[in-house]
């Protein structure tokens, strides 16, 4: 069958078995495809057609061996042995590229690691993590995807009754840096050798061979992250729960929970309900990275040197470089919002006072840098400071074909974001059967960078809360 021949086990036979627990299927009452994405599907050159009951949980191919995965982090700053609690890596699957990512049901029930879960997921959670993932791939920035949402026709209990679901997750890999905690934590130096050469394999494979192969990965994992990091802070992006388990070793975003982007600039906007302290606000994200790459190579040390104290002093080396190589991607992106590609002196500062009128007039993010790439300033409500501002960058421009300036500007700054409350709106009326609203939001927000005319609710500001806008765990 088409099936057996694409889905190969990922992770078994790889990596050691204290890595993943083998899965048998955890069948559902009454599986109905929900979405489909056809653009993903067709580069990875799946066939809807057979495809229901494997995106259910209902039936694997037996060479896949799926599996959950073992894994532990920090959560809020605490440790914790955690594991895929309610996903099933079916397998992974060869792209049309030749490219190998792991497949993964979330929502496929209990595995060995569900401590006191049920193991499943909400439709609408999962609707959510289809349309914000797919935003952010428009975006382009890197990120798992989403293939399909399938209703299971099974109730989860949650504070109510909601209807069941799973989602498929495409991934480069589930690898995190929870798993690397789980290893040296849990595990035998020969298996963390393993996980570590497993991970540079996968996806730093220059990397192998090389005699101080394991520093280098540090550093490629450290410089990916800056770059990921930079990329969400400069559309406005909030994960929400950026625990140590839920940063990817790829580089990819990764775990769709309580995210949300922000509306109006104020770096320290949260929208988690469960972030009381705002450990991780939008502006707390890079050091937050850190935090985590800090844990990160807590668990590489034995492998960076036999010396203990050697080890610290590599691997300090390269920390202390993340707050220079993170701000070096965040302008890179951030003189581009503003129309430059070649950096000069004062540039820096005319990003910054940008951003100081922003935050103290409240202005929306996304629409100021929409408006000023297409020149539209009147939704801006511009007082002296802004107009001190614009007469500054105008002139720093100036030198430069005002086309060449707006499509540098087209390129680095969405027309239109997955807004908090189109995605609401959105996920309520799909939870009435109608999915009018889901359909043409994707649509939407799968092409960011477009400046196609669209319906003008998507680009308009939001309409002001009653009451500040909160997220909850997906679960
Ligand atoms: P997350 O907040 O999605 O990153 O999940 C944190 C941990 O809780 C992971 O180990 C999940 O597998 C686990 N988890 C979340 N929801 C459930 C659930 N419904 N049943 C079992 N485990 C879960
Ligand atoms: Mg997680």
């Amino acid at each position: 069958m088409y099936l057996d021949d694409k889905l190969h086990a990922s992770y078994v036979n790889k990596l050691p078995e204290v890595f993943y627990s083998e899965m048998e299927p955890n069948p559902v009452s009454e599986p109905k495809l929900i979405k489909w994405n056809e653009e993903l599907a067709g580069q990875l050159g799946i066939k809807q057609e057979g495809m229901l009951n494997v995106v259910a949980g209902n039936r694997f191919p037996a060479v896949s061996k799926p599996i959950a995965q073992a894994y532990a982090g920090h959560q809020f700053g605490n440790f914790t042995m955690l594991g895929d609690g309610r996903a099933t890596l079916v397998g992974e699957w060869q792209n049309i590229a030749g490219e190998k990512l792991d497949m993964q049901l979330k929502g496929a029930g209990r595995t060995p690691y569900s401590r006191g879960g049920d193991g499943r997921a909400a439709l609408g959670p999962m609707l959510r993590e289809y349309i914000i993932s797919e935003a952010m791939h428009g975006l382009g920035i890197p990120t798992t995807r989403s293939l399909a949402v399938v209703s299971t026709g099974d109730p989860v209990y949650r504070e109510t009754v909601l209807p069941g679901a799973i989602l498929t997750r495409i991934a480069k890999s589930h690898l995190r840096v929870g798993t690397f905690e789980y290893a040296r934590r849990f595990c035998s130096e020969t298996d963390l050798t393993a996980l570590a050469d497993y991970s540079i394999e996968r996806h730093y494979p220059e990397l192998a061979g090389e005699q101080d192969r394991y520093l280098r990965f540090f550093q490629a994992v450290v410089d990916r992250q800056a770059s990921l990091i930079a990329q969400w802070v400069s559309v406005g992006f909030i994960h929400g729960v950026m625990n140590t388990d839920n940063m990817t070793i790829s580089g990819e975003t990764i775990d769709y929970g309580p995210c949300a982007f922000l509306d109006k600039y104020d770096p320290k906007t949260v929208f988690s309900s469960i972030d009381v302290q705002g450990r991780y606000a939008y502006a707390n994200q890079p050091p937050i990275a850190a935090w985590n790459l800090a844990r990160f190579a807590e668990t590489l040390l034995p492998l960076l040197d036999a010396v203990p104290e050697e080890a610290v002093k590599k691997a300090e080396a390269i920390l202390k470089e993340y707050p220079r190589i993170y701000r070096k991607y965040w302008l890179e992106i951030m003189y581009r919002k503003i129309g430059i590609q070649e950096a000069a002196a004062g540039d820096e500062v005319l990003v910054e006072d940008l951003l100081k009128w922003m935050e103290q007039t409240g202005a929306d993010y996304t629409n100021t840098f929409r408006a000023l790439t297409i020149g539209d300033l009147a939704t801006l409500e511009p007082n002296e400071d802004f107009l001190s501002w614009k007469k500054r960058w105008d002139e720093r421009t100036s030198a430069v074909r005002p086309e060449a300036v707006r499509q540098t500007m087209q390129k680095a700054n969405p027309h239109v974001i997955p807004r908090n409350y189109l995605v609401e709106e959105a996920l309520d009326a799909a939870g009435n059967g109608d999915y009018t609203l889901f359909d043409s939001l994707l649509e939407a927000v799968s092409k960011p960078y477009s400046y196609a005319s669209i319906d003008p609710k998507y680009t308009a500001n939001p309409p002001e809360p009653d009451e500040p806008f909160q997220t909850f765990c997906g679960t």
